[in-house]
Order: structure tokens, then C-alpha cells, then sequence
């Protein structure tokens, strides 16, 4: 019998597709997931608690969360979006929880939940699943489309919606039907430095300013950075490897850091310790800081990278000494190397061109009955629920598009 969708990919985007195509009105959906266990990213996603989207609401805001694909996603988003994704998981039965930051969690802090609730949902709804079944090769027949699957028989199907995530067989297949690849690199990773200047504040997270360079181009971050002992990680940081993931890719993950630690500029920082200085000026610079959000042991990690004199009173301090420590703090300079460990997210920043997508449907443009969502496409956001979101999104626009 030929269905009328197989889904490549037991995913997030996967799941969405599947149920909201047999509730439009698909009679035969079937999933083909190439390993024993469908949905394993969302399970081990965000530190077994799965952060599954973010409260922002606002589409142009929410669509800066997006390195690729922030233009296509405000007609997708102006559909489904981290509203209706909230809502869609309540109704389905899932109690959700916001975060002080805006992440969206279930509220039993179990990304074993929405695994439950996705999988009890496709069953009860009619979804076909069928693990171990990698599938192969795709070969368009007259009705639809013929897949070979590892080891068993082949499908039929009117449709197929490729959902396989960042997995380079995903990739293949849709090459295989003509489409272009933008070329895979990694987002959302920490960045490795040579450094020793700061190997002593390992530990420490702060919010503060960042310019990364990478051949000549800029990109700029404010927020939260843990210092690691081997060099830079925190979410500040996860956003610039995003944003930056394709230049720092070309220059082999070199980069320069400028660190404003304390998010002012030079004047405010110059007044500051000026205004310190006249009520402080017996006291050792080493022990006494005019900037209570610095941590001492940066502060101390600062002044020694300058040689500043571990004896030196704040009455003492030279102008070249002061104007020194006041570059340190607004714009101190770090290189980085390599790429270093991921965070606790890790995607695939590339993947089928957008300009081979029809947007309406998410159906390709050079293949008809072909379909894709999720990461497989060239679409992928920072962290903080944005990946999920953009699999919900484009999962149940690709499910919608067969009524
Ligand atoms: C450790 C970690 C934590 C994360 N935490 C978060 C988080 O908290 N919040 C967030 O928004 N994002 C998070 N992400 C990112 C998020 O998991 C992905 O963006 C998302 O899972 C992509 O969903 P997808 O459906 O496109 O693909 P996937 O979830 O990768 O699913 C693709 C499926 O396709 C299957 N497959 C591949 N090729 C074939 C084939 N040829 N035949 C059959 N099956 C195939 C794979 O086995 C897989 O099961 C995290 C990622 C990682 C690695």
C-alpha cells in the first residue's frame, strides 16, 4: 500500500509533522527513525530538563535569535509560533514553566515528558512509527516517491517530509533529488584560548560586553560569560560562535576577543576610579577595587597582567599605570584559537537551501511532494528554546500543508 507521507526522522520536526498531517487529514503517516529510539536530541536536550521554546512573542525580536534564516522565519512564525507551540503542549497535556530568563520548560523539569507526550500523541493519532529503518536512497516514482530502507523492504509514498536534523544523511538524500547544500558547519560552541592571564578565575561568570573579530568582521554581544580554564564559554559566548559560526569556520577558528567587563565606556570607567582614588588613596590598588561586580581574583588577575605592583596604593598609581587598567577593563584584548567543547546545545548551522523552499508549505521548489523541516534546512537559532521553536514551527507548517 502507498502512504500518503513518510517522514524521514523521528525527531522534534519529525513528530510535529506527523501529527499535525494525520490530524489535518492524512489517513496513512508513517515515521521511519534510523536508530532503536525516536526523539533522542529532545531526551538529552537541555541537560535532560529540555528547554522546548522561550516565551519572546515578539516576531522581530524573535527572529534576532536566528543566524540563518531570520527572514524566512517571520512568514512561518506569523503561523506558529512560541505562542502556539506553548499552547499546542499545554493542550496536548504537558504543563509548561517559564523561566526568569524567558526559557520554556515542562514544569517537571523532564525532558522525558515531552518525549511521552509527543510519542503518546503520534500513536494515539494513527502515526505509524517504525525504528531501525535508516533509509538509504529516495527515487522519485509516478505516484510519489520510493524509499529504500537499511536491511528491510522499500516504501511508498505520495509524500515525503525529510526531517533528519543535523545527520549528514539527510543531506545526501535531499542532494540526491536535486536540491543545493549549504555547506554544514558547527554553531554553538565555547571558544579555546592560549592565554594564562586568567587561568586563575576559572569559574566565573559575568555579565559583560564582547566584540569578536574574525577577519576583519564584527560581531557584538552583551551578556553572561564564564570564564573556563581553557578559555570562554556562557551564553554570551554560544551567541557570537552562532552568529560568527561561518567566518569563524574560514579562519579556522581564529578570532579576537575585546572583553568590556564591565559594560561602560572609558570615560565612565576613568571617573570611577578617580572618584576611588580621593577617598581611597592609603589603600593597596591589589585589595581594593572601585568596581564591586568585578570578582577580586579577576581583578587580581587584570592588575597582574599589567605588572602593576602587588604594593602599589591607590594614591600612588601612575597615569600610564590608570589609563592602562582602564583599557584593560573596557576593551581587553584576548585571542582565541580553537573551537572548544560545546555548550549544552550543539547545531548545525548549513543544510538545504532556502532558496529551493517554498515557505508557504515548507514543500521544495524543484521536487514536488518533497518536503522538509527542521534542521536539516539552513535555519538555526542561539540557545534558549530557539531550535526547538524553529522544528515546531516548520514541522507543523509542513503537517498543514496537505489539507
Ligand atoms: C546536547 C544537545 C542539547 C540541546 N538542547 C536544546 C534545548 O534545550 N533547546 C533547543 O531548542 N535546542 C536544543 N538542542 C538543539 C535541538 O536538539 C535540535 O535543534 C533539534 O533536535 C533538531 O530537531 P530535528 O527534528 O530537526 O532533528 P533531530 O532531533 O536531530 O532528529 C533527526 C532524526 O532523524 C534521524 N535520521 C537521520 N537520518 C536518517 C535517515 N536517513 N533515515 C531515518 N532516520 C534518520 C536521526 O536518527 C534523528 O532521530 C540541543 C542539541 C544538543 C545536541
Amino acid at each position: 500500500m502507498i502512504s500518503d507521507l513518510v517522514i524521514i526522522g523521528g525527531g522534534a520536526s519529525g513528530f510535529m509533522g506527523a501529527i499535525t498531517a494525520i490530524n489535518s487529514g492524512l489517513r496513512s503517516v508513517v515515521i521511519l527513525e534510523g536508530t532503536s529510539k525516536v526523539l533522542e536530541k529532545v531526551r538529552i536536550s537541555g541537560g535532560g530538563r529540555c528547554n522546548l521554546t522561550n516565551s519572546c512573542c515578539e516576531i522581530s525580536n524573535l527572529v534576532n535569535n536566528y543566524p540563518r534564516g531570520e527572514k524566512q522565519l517571520i512568514g512561518l512564525f506569523n503561523r506558529f509560533s512560541t505562542t502556539q507551540a506553548f499552547d499546542w503542549f499545554e493542550k496536548k497535556g504537558l504543563s509548561l514553566k517559564i523561566e526568569k530568563d524567558g526559557r520554556v520548560f515542562p514544569s517537571s523539569d523532564s525532558s522525558e515528558e515531552v518525549v511521552k507526550c509527543l510519542t503518546s500523541v503520534a500513536k494515539r493519532s494513527g502515526v505509524k512509527i517504525f525504528t531501525n529503518s535508516h533509509v538509504k536512497q529516495i527515487s522519485k516514482i509516478n505516484e510519489g516517491f520510493n524509499l529504500l530502507v537499511k536491511g528491510k523492504n522499500s516504501y511508498e509514498t505520495k509524500n515525503v517530509l525529510i526531517c533528519t536534523g543535523g545527520h549528514p544523511s539527510g543531506r545526501r538524500l535531499a542532494k540526491s533529488l536535486g536540491h543545493s547544500i549549504v555547506k554544514p558547519v558547527p554553531s554553538l560552541f565555547s571558544f579555546s584560548s592560549s592565554e594564562n592571564s586568567l587561568r586563575t578565575c576559572s569559574g566565573i561568570t559575568l555579565n559583560v560586553q564582547i566584540k569578536l573579530t574574525v577577519n576583519k568582521k564584527r560581531f557584538t554581544e552583551t551578556g553572561p560569560v564564564l570564564i573556563t580554564h581553557k578559555g570562554f564559554s556562557g551564553p554570551v559566548i554560544l551567541r557570537l560562535s552562532a552568529f560568527g559560526a561561518r567566518n569563524l569556520n574560514a579562519n579556522k577558528y581564529n578570532g579576537e576577543l575585546r572583553i568590556n567587563w564591565l559594560c561602560i565606556n572609558e570615560d565612565e570607567a576613568r571617573l570611577k576610579i578617580d572618584l576611588y582614588k580621593l577617598e581611597n588613596g592609603k589603600k593597596l590598588v591589589f585589595n581594593n577595587k572601585p568596581f564591586p561586580k568585578i570578582p577580586r581574583s579577576l581583578w587580581k588577575a587584570l592588575l597582574s597582567s599589567l605588572n602593576i605592583d602587588t604594593k602599589l596604593k591607590w594614591s600612588d598609581i601612575s597615569k600610564f599605570e590608570k589609563e592602562s587598567l582602564v583599557k584593560s577593563l573596557i576593551m581587553k584584548k584576548y585571542l582565541i584559537n580553537s573551537r572548544g567543547p560545546f555548550g549544552e546545545e550543539f547545531v548545525t548551522a548549513g543544510g538545504v537551501s532556502l532558496k529551493e523552499i517554498n515557505f508557504k508549505t515548507m514543500e521544495s521548489k524543484l521536487c514536488k511532494g518533497l518536503f522538509f523541516a527542521g534542521e536539516v534546512l539552513d535555519i538555526d537559532g542561539v540557545t534558549g528554546g530557539f531550535n526547538f521553536q524553529h522544528c515546531w514551527t516548520s514541522g507543523w507548517v509542513a503537517g498543514n500543508s496537505f489539507v
